[in-house]
């Protein structure tokens, strides 16, 4: 671990004037946000990050979990994971996002972990966390070594000649079903944007995750309300039964008319994509469709359709679809 200068931002624009100093808010950041810290000093200490600034951020009023007038949920930045997964609105309006959370990490790292740290945590490749290797993602231009290397858990969807690391995160694929909006402040001021369009598939600038720019800090995220009688579903494949990342990973939230049609349904995959995937077209193939298991099945194959696996994990575009058509039939089972 480098050295480096650790100053507490005492309000939200202290914070944004100080990342702004950094050239980047992406991979190489010169200056850095702390949260809960449990993936940024982790990467501090494998010097795959090497910020010469940290700005804590832990004295924001940024904690609260409260309804909005408009009936969304609204979940600031530094709500820790396991608050968020315990809270009552969350259980029983957004369970995905609990079940997601809780299958996440240990109890330990939840009770640190935060809504703002778990939308920017860093890919778990070993080449991107081994410095020895050459990484695009952690040195531009170094090359990918995962390509043609050790690439059993990394990514089939969205990935690029440059890079096919996964993003690693359980919530985050629940907030793609639940259409959560993250609110951003930055040097231009505040800003909303959908998380559908707050990741970035690798191409040729793998460096780049996220749209942030630099001082921009996410204040919250807000989960619009659910439509009654709506259920919602994450289901977790992975090799051990704890404290492991996705294999693949399915997020579903379903809503069937009296005739047993299906008249809402979302539908993500973890795991298997470099961001966390949202397949509209296994919603296509779902909706005013029977809730049935031949219907299950033919949204799963539309889902995994563009999926191009590497040398050692062709077995997750089978594992994504069985996750996909179990996770659809829980969901249905308990609407
Ligand atoms: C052993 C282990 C197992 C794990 N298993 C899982 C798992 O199974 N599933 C899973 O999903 N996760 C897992 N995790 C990851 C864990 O969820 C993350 O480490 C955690 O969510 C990060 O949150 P944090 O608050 O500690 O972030 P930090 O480490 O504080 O920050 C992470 C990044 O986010 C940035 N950041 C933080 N807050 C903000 C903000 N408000 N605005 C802008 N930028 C911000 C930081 O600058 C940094 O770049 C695991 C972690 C460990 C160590
Ligand atoms: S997959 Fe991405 S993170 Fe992993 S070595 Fe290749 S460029 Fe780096």
């Amino acid at each position: 671990m480098e050295l480096f200068e650790l100053v507490t931002a005492q309000t939200v624009p202290e914070a944004v004037k100080a990342q702004a100093k950094s050239s980047t808010a992406q991979n190489g950041a010169e200056v850095r946000f702390i949260a809960g810290g449990t993936n940024l000093i982790d990467y501090m200490k494998l010097n795959v990050e090497r910020p010469t600034r940290l700005v804590d951020i832990n004295g924001l009023p940024l904690d609260r979990i409260e309804k909005t007038a408009d009936g969304a949920l609204k979940i600031g930045a530094l709500a820790r994971n396991a608050d968020v997964a315990q809270d009552a609105t969350v259980k029983e309006q957004y369970a995905v996002l609990s079940q997601a959370l809780l299958a996440g990490a240990s109890p330990q790292l939840r009770n640190m972990a935060t809504t703002g740290g778990n939308l920017l945590q860093k890919t778990r490749c070993v080449y991107y966390r081994d410095t020895a290797t050459g990484c695009n993602k952690r040195e531009p231009g170094s090359g990918c070594s995962a390509i043609g290397g050790y690439n059993r858990m990394l990514a089939i969807l969205g990935t690029s000649e440059h890079c096919i690391a996964t993003n690693p995160s359980d919530q985050n694929v629940a907030l793609m079903v639940l259409d959560a909006v993250v609110h951003i402040e930055g040097v231009k001021g505040q800003r909303t944007v959908p998380i559908a369009e707050f990741y970035v598939v690798p191409g040729s600038t793998p460096q780049r995750e996220t749209v942030l720019e630099p001082g921009d800090l996410v204040t919250h995220v807000t989960l619009p309300k659910m439509p009654s009688g709506a259920k919602s579903v994450y289901l977790k494949l992975r090799d051990r039964a704890s404290y492991e990342f996705a294999l693949a990973s399915a997020a579903i939230v379903m809503k069937q008319d009296a005739g047993g049609k299906i008249e809402f349904i979302r539908v993500a995959i973890g795991g298997v994509g470099t961001k966390p995937w949202r397949s509209t077209e296994a919603e296509r193939a779902l909706l005013g469709r029977a809730a049935n298991s031949a219907n299950f099945r033919t949204a799963a194959e539309v889902a995994l359709h563009g999926a191009k696996p590497q040398s050692q994990n062709g077995f997750k575009v089978e594992l994504a679809k069985r996750c996909l058509t179990h996770a659809m039939g829980q969901a249905s089972q308990s609407a």
